[in-house]
């Protein structure tokens, strides 16, 4: 990625944020815009911008963190419930061009609302996304 990013100045102290949580590859804050108390942002160090960009290492050390985050949210808000929302690409919602993933806490009417518009899978169409996906793997 070229483009530095807000999540980009973040990483390099030219703007601040609300720290939650810092390791060699990982930083997490609070969301300036909060859904619900306690949404969180965790990003990696690597300046990418979508999840599929992003090195196995810097999605494991990602990986590795987003439970004791989430726990630590879960114990501070009191709620019991939360979402986790990763975007990528603008007509999935992403907003800011660096990886980050949000811990929303769902307290009450507060927190993420989800459209969910399923379908159903049909055993051909399933057998060829199959096919076509672990070709790619
Ligand atoms: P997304 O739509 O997944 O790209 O979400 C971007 C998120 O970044 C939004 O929830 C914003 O409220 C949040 N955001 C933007 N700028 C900042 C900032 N400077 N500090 C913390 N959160 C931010």
């Amino acid at each position: 990625m070229s483009k530095t990013t807000i999540f980009g100045k973040i990483l390099d102290s030219e703007i601040p944020c609300h720290r939650v949580f810092e390791d060699e590859y990982v930083l997490a804050f609070l969301d300036v815009n909060p859904l619900s108390p306690g949404h969180t942002l965790v990003i990696p160090k690597e300046r990418v911008a979508h999840l599929h960009e992003l090195s196995d290492a810097q999605g494991a050390a990602i990986g590795r963190v987003l439970p004791r985050i989430a726990r630590a949210i879960l114990a501070a808000t009191g709620a019991a419930e939360y979402n986790l929302l990763q975007n990528n690409g603008p007509g999935a919602h992403q907003a800011v061009f660096h990886v980050h993933f949000h811990i929303i806490p769902k307290l009450g009417d507060r927190g993420l609302g989800v459209g969910w518009d399923s379908s159903s899978l049909e055993a051909s169409e399933a057998e060829s996304l199959l096919t076509k996906i672990r070709a790619g793997l």
